[in-house]
């Protein structure tokens, strides 16, 4: 029986609903659930096969679609109607990802913009969504077999880099499947929970404080991920995060297949594709056999082809070096040292490879925690969030941060961020903005995720216009930018005007395109410009500034004409003309040298305006 009584007292779930864990995995994916009776989390399979589902999809030439190891078994035969690591492409542009093209060996298709990688089979585009909801409508089918009860609730997983888009395009492609997807978990969370880490019986009682820092090493077959985990009597925070999109098990192959090219003396030009993807496995095979053995010895397509653990080693060290730098990054982010660390836990199949466990184990100054299956581990902790969800575990508490800063785009093209980078979510932040011209009727609200001071450096998520602003003069109107980001990670961005009470509730729709970049490459960048950030930010200020009180001066004069003499008004020209010539250059002391001058020219006659109005406003009034 595969029914889990649900708390009533939540009143949220209806009895005997089923939440599922999922783990959408870049190479393999797989459901858990928590066992009715032992109460543990376990991966479903079917009788004694794998729990694993590959990641793969095969399009027959009639459109039928197979998912799992039946797929797997075509991608040599027919690699341009077989679909693997589809999630590399999820929220990407064929910008983003036309570096690594040569990877994806069937038809990426290179529209050379920034709009959403489309996937040609036969006359058939696919989403990188659509292929995702493949999956999932494969690990749903296995599911509601295995337990003989419909599915529709679920917890997925995802990187902990990814970004709002691709949070937003795996809901998505669960909502495709016809899977309510209840969260969206970061991966290494989710391990941290399989393990029972930070669960209130592990915690002491009676108020006193009992904290544990862990760090979760992720290396699966495409992607890395560290975090640094505090968790505080039941309660997570993720300090830190980092890692690289593109690093992973299927990296350690593609050494593997380069040695071996080179054994055979053999250019990548003198292959068909189906011979490379041949070698491929080949490589997956004996590195797999590398973990237990000292060596690899096999025949492809009549060639001795070996390689042994102490050469297989080498071919990896750049490779694992750049995890540990990853790792060391994320202590630094954190303001820790690898003492600090009391808990190091592995996760994804690639850390079944001894050097991997023996590199990070040496960095930490530690055993590595391994003992559940690295593979499960993901799933199993979103079945316990699901169980959280479900209000059937009442141990844990959630909290996650944000990989990078929030904000939008404010004058000049300058980054005026709302929510920090590293903030705890869920999190809420609001800012006030007003119009740069009277009568101004909409404001355009841009939002962009990243730590550079212009946004032409950040990455843009969403673009919307605020409209029906009543014409008030300019200055006036003030509108108040909302962002909020849910426990899912997923942004909401809202605009209203505050002294008219109009309020327009905007739909922001991520532009999955744009979103994608190295988070790492992000920050470095960050720190590389940032003395030139700073005195660009200065100049874009300096120059604003200067153009607003040229507008401003206009405005005045052609309002005022009669409170001004000639030789004021001669003056003020001349100022105005001095002020302009100097914004178009960029020299930003002599910018705010003319903006003073111009200052100070228009001031008596700015004050005598000041005290007709006032008295304007008094005449009549009854005091
Ligand atoms: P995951 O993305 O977590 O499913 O990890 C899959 C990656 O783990 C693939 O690159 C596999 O080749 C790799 N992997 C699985 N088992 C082993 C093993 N015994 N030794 C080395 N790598 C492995």
């Amino acid at each position: 029986m595969a029914k889990i009584a649900i708390n009533i007292a939540t009143g949220s779930l209806q009895q005997a609903e089923m939440i599922v864990g999922i783990d959408l995995g870049t190479t393999n994916s797989l459901v858990a659930i928590i066992h009715p009776e032992t109460k543990k989390p376990v991966a479903l399979r079917e009788h004694n096969s794998s729990s694993l589902v590959p990641s793969v999809i095969h399009f027959d030439e009639n459109g039928n679609i197979t998912v799992g190891e039946d797929a797997k078994n075509y991608l040599e035969t027919e690699p341009q109607n077989t679909i693997f690591s589809a999630k590399r492409l999820m929220g990407k542009s064929y910008n983003d990802i036309k570096q690594n093209a040569s990877f994806f060996t069937y038809k990426v298709i290179d529209n050379n913009d920034e709009s959403l990688v489309k996937v040609q089979v036969g006359n058939q585009f696919y989403s990188p969504i659509d292929l995702s909801s493949f999956i999932l409508k494969e690990l749903k089918a296995r599911a509601e077999h295995i337990l003989k009860t419909p599915v529709t609730k679920a917890v997925i997983t995802v990187p902990a880099y990814f970004n709002d888009a691709q949070r937003q395009a795996t809901r998505d492609a669960g909502k495709l499947a016809g899977l309510d997807v209840l969260r969206i978990v970061n991966e290494p969370t989710a391990a941290a929970l399989a393990y029972g880490l930070g669960a209130s019986s592990n915690s002491s009682k009676g108020g006193e404080e009992n904290s544990q820092t862990i760090a979760v090493y992720d290396l699966g077959g495409g992607t890395f991920d560290i975090s640094i985990l505090q968790i505080t009597n039941g309660i997570f925070e993720v300090l830190s995060t980092n890692g690289d999109t593109y690093l992973g098990g299927d990296d350690f192959d593609r050494a593997i297949v380069k040695h071996w090219m080179e054994q055979l003396s053999i250019e990548n030009s003198q292959l068909t594709t189906e011979v490379k993807q041949g070698l491929r496995l080949r490589a997956e095979e004996a590195k797999k056999h590398l973990s237990f053995n000292d060596a690899f010895t096999a025949s492809f397509n009549g060639n001795d082809i070996s390689i042994t653990k102490e050469q297989f080693e080498n071919l990896i060290q750049p490779l694992v070096d750049k995890t540990l730098q990853s790792c060391k990054n994320a202590l630094k982010d954190a303001g820790l040292q690898p003492g600090d660390i009391e808990t190091v836990v592995m996760v994804g199949g690639s850390t079944r490879v001894p050097l991997v466990k023996q590199s990070v184990s040496k960095l930490f100054g530690k055993e590595v925690n391994d003992s559940v299956n690295p593979d499960e581990v993901v799933a199993l902790g979103a079945a316990v969030q699901a169980d959280i969800l479900a209000g059937n575990n009442k141990e844990f508490l959630l909290l996650d941060i944000t990989p990078l800063s929030l904000g939008i785009e404010t004058m000049g093209g300058l980054m005026d961020v709302l929510i920090p980078r590293n903030a705890k979510i869920p999190a809420k932040a609001g800012r006030q903005y007003t119009t740069q011209k009277d009568g101004q009727g909409s404001m355009r609200i841009a939002v962009y995720q990243g730590e550079r001071d212009l946004v032409k450096d950040n990455r843009k998520l969403a673009e919307f216009n605020l409209t029906g602003i009543p014409g008030m003069p300019a200055g006036l109107p003030k509108v108040e930018v909302s962002f909020l980001i849910n426990a899912d990670g997923i942004l909401t961005v809202k605009a209203k005007e505050l002294r008219s009470g109009v309020e327009q509730s905007i739909e922001v729709k991520p532009q999955y395109g744009l979103t994608d970049e190295d988070v790492e490459k992000m920050l470095l960048e960050s720190i590389t410009h940032a003395k030139d950030d700073i005195a660009l930010r200065a100049l874009v200020e300096a120059k604003t500034e200067g153009e607003q009180l040229l507008a401003t001066t206009e405005n005045f004069l052609t309002k005022n004409t009669s409170l001004i003499s000639k030789e004021e008004m001669m003056a003020t020209a001349a100022a105005m003309q001095a002020l302009q010539l100097a914004l178009t250059m960029d020299d930003k002391n002599l910018i705010q040298t003319k903006t003073e001058e111009l200052n100070e020219v228009t001031r008596p006659f700015a004050e005598r305006a000041m005290d007709a109005a006032v008295g304007v406003a008094l005449k009549g009034k009854v005091l």
